[in-house]
């Protein structure tokens, strides 16, 4: 029997690169195709221990040249589609939502039409919580499956619109589709422009961490690994057409998490500074994830657990998130936090 070709868009990502590393290792059966444009948020080295390994292959293309995905799928005829590529941070969607667009929503639409094309056994679409908006503070609400969409943001308004896209596709063509919409990761390799890891390095070089607002909104944290075994199990037992919550029931305010981050380092809350609110800054996150827990998962990590073995992490990888403050990350950093 031919071996199983899974493509992961986006896996030169962060969870898309993790979930690349969990699959050449625990499936050696599988091909793994890591299609990747290499952005910003892309970086191959992260892979140097798996990139020799027989099922790992990487593709350099962009999911929104239709000429390019076509072509692929047809010469390499994918049996499984996993789909993490996407513009991910909420602040350039405020600063420039057109790529939001063109990547998130039309390069979505290509993949669907390529996948439909070649027949493939399951398409995950792999979304965010953040497409249902935001909750109140009330601690016994949280967002089902069943919660209307009501993005907030550039960025989660083109993931909604791609989570439609998806779902159009099972309904319109039979395509075996699942959505999953998580809530915030954690763990190694996040691009240091997100909340954890900004505050990591920056309070290891003792730089101020800025927070924004007064730091009480709200977000329900997830180690990436959990999510990767989330997916794992969705791609191979998930109901066509159904789509999944995944989230750990870890609710942090903001400033908890930073406070967390500065008292593990022994560092001093004065490197706090409280800059002018993101705008539409949703309020809350908070995921049930019953059903998923009735398909057979589970988290393994409690946030405590999970944060201090990441913190550990940044301490042994300075050389990774280094090359990465070091280049245009710089200019992006001034210009976002100048204006507090
Ligand atoms: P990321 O920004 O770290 O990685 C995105 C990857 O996609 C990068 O490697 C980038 O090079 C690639 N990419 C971007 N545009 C591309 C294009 N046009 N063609 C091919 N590749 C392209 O993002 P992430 O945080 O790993 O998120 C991955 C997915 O998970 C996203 O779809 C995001 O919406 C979703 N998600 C993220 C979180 C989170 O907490 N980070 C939570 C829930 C869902």
């Amino acid at each position: 029997m031919s071996k199983k070709k899974v493509l992961v868009t986006g896996g030169a990502g962060f969870i898309g690169g993790n979930f690349v590393q969990y699959m050449v290792n625990k499936y050696p059966d599988y091909d793994i195709f890591n299609l990747d444009q290499l952005t910003y948020a892309g970086d191959l080295t992260k892979h140097s221990a798996i990139e020799k390994m027989e099922n790992y292959h990487f593709v350099k293309a962009d999911i929104a040249d239709r000429e390019v995905i076509i072509s692929l799928f047809e010469k390499e005829n994918f049996d499984y589609v996993i789909h993490f590529a996407a513009e991910s941070h909420v602040d350039r969607s405020i600063t420039d939502p057109g790529i939001f667009v063109q990547t998130n929503v039309l390069g979505t639409q290509i993949l669907l039409d390529a996948s439909r094309a070649v027949g493939v056994t399951k398409f995950v679409h792999v979304s965010t919580d953040e497409v249902y908006g935001e909750l109140d503070f009330d601690p016994t609400t949280f967002f089902t499956e069943d919660t209307p969409l009501q993005p907030n943001s550039p960025y989660s308004a083109s993931k909604a619109s791609s989570d439609l896209l998806v779902r159009a596709y099972h309904e319109t063509y039979g395509l075996p589709v699942n959505i999953t919409r998580c809530s915030n990761n954690y763990g190694p390799y996040h691009f240091p422009e997100k909340l954890i890891p900004l505050t990591i390095s920056r309070v290891l070089n003792d730089q101020k961490v800025p927070v924004y607002g007064d730091g009480k909104n709200i977000r329900d944290w997830l180690h990436v690994i959990d999510h990767c075994a989330a997916i794992d199990l969705v791609m191979h037992e998930g109901v066509n057409g159904e789509v999944y919550n995944v989230g750990g029931h870890n609710e942090r305010t903001n400033l908890e998490v930073v406070k967390t981050i500065i008292q593990t380092l022994g560092k001093s809350e004065e490197l706090i500074e409280f800059v002018k609110d993101r705008l539409g800054h949703d309020k809350r996150y908070a995921i049930d994830p019953t059903k998923l827990e009735n398909l057979g998962w589970k988290p393994t990590y409690n946030f405590e657990t999970g944060i201090a073995q990441t913190i550990q992490w940044y301490l042994d990888n300075k050389e990774w998130w280094e090359q990465i403050i070091s280049g245009d990350y710089q200019n992006y950093f001034e210009k976002q936090y100048s204006n507090k």
